[in-house]
């Protein structure tokens, strides 16, 4: 007894003598969720409990204090969910309470350092109401060519940064907004985009998003880095399963994988236990999938080698996480290497990016219009397709009137 009092007092005095440092809180907010991360300087002690009226959540970081430089920054704090971050000494503890505009459900975890970050302490805060999913047997859904846009990275991830500090995250998002918005210009298209803003969504969730979507492709943009400096040009990746064909693809492969240790992803939901991944399709439908992703990716390198010099000529091909969609053809654009500082300041700039984006729609475009998805809105007229009949319709109205006010017959 005395023994365990004696090193008990030890601990205690060793413990306070060597106080935990909170280095930052960052926030980020997803379509259903938002994500509260704390970095400190150890795998810091956090003891958590909820209040309510009004509704609140409650952090003690044990032992800790605010590191000299620390200097959060809310402005991602929009108040749809946290509408006010409080912080306070409190004994030996730091607390910290997130003012909350209603009750939310709770998921926490802890990160091991993986660079760039050290430890991390990660809080979801889920809405408790189901995000509305967009009804998968509607006419519209089925006929449309559906577009699934992956911007690579975000939130905690920022992909690869050049120079001026310019974060891959940010210029792909820009760009799968760009594309998007040819898609959905475009009649017999519908876009899904997997990632709406600056947040984290763990690989194989990316590829669940276009599966439940009914995806006819996968598209994931990315701006990444090499260690060599003056690599530069446009590359299109395909899945390998036997590993990579180059040196830079196995590297840009190793990196972009690398993203869920970086973004943060619980293990609850790590995709392994995903039943839709442990999807087997014949050897026959596999490679119906495969040839698709290569003819489609020959389009795009085609249309893409109009505006901006290639890293190469033909589609490559690497172990990329985020490709493995078992049923859906899946392609990954490196849109340039943002390690390289030319192609670093065109790939910020809007007018690159808007032609980066309109060749890869192009080919797109160009591959689907030769050989059109059964069943969809470019094979031909189906009955069933109320939409598609109307706006064929109003075009036939249109040219009936316009050639009968040719011939002077009036409509
Ligand atoms: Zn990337």
């Amino acid at each position: 007894m005395w023994k365990f009092i004696l090193s008990g007092c030890l601990l205690a005095a060793a413990a306070v003598a060597q106080a935990d440092s909170l280095y930052n809180i960052r926030t980020y907010e997803a379509p259903d969720h938002t994500r509260v991360v704390f970095d400190t300087s150890g795998p810091t002690d956090a003891h958590m409990f909820a209040l309510n009226k009004p509704e609140r959540l409650v952090v003690d970081l044990r032992n800790t204090r605010p590191a000299a430089n620390f200097n959060p920054d809310f402005s991602n704090v929009t108040g749809r969910r946290v509408q006010n971050i409080r912080m306070a000494k409190r004994g030996h503890d730091y607390r910290v309470v997130l003012d909350l505009v209603k009750p939310l459900t709770r998921k926490d975890f802890r990160l091991k350092p993986t660079s760039p970050y050290g430890h991390r302490l990660v809080i979801d805060l889920f809405d408790q109401t189901a995000p509305a999913q967009p009804p998968p047997s509607r006419t519209e859904a089925r006929r449309d060519i559906v577009i699934a846009i992956d911007a690579g990275h975000g939130g905690e991830d920022p992909g690869a940064i050049g120079p001026n500090k310019v974060a891959e995250k940010q210029v792909v998002l820009s760009m799968a907004r760009k594309l998007a918005a040819l898609f959905d210009s475009a009649p017999g298209y519908r876009v899904v985009m997997v990632r709406k803003g600056d947040y984290y969504i763990p690989l194989r969730q990316r590829t669940r998003i276009a599966h439940d979507a009914q995806a006819h492709l996968f598209l994931s943009l990315h701006a990444d880095a090499f260690k060599n400096s003056t690599v530069n040009g446009a590359s299109v990746y395909m899945l390998s399963e036997r590993g990579a064909d180059s040196e830079v693809a196995r590297f840009l492969a190793q990196e972009a994988n690398r993203s869920d240790l970086i973004g943060g992803v619980s293990e609850v939901s790590l995709g392994d236990k995903d039943p839709y991944l442990k999807q087997t399709l014949t050897d026959l439908a596999m490679e119906g999938k495969r040839r698709q992703s290569s003819e489609i990716g020959v389009e795009v390198l085609g249309e893409l080698n109009r505006v901006t010099k290639l890293h190469k000529k033909q589609v490559g091909h690497a172990g990329f996480v985020v490709l493995k969609a078992p049923d859906i053809p899946s392609l990954l654009v490196e849109t340039g290497f943002i390690s390289n500082p030319v192609e670093a300041r065109r790939l910020n700039q809007a007018e690159h990016q808007g032609k980066i984006t309109r060749a890869i729609y192009n080919g797109v475009v160009k591959y689907w219009r030769e050989n059109p998805p059964p069943g969809t809105a470019l094979v031909g007229l189906a009955p069933a397709d109320a939409d598609h009949r109307r706006r064929l319709e109003q075009g036939l109205l249109a040219a009936i009137n316009a050639a009968s006010e040719a011939s002077g017959l009036g409509p």
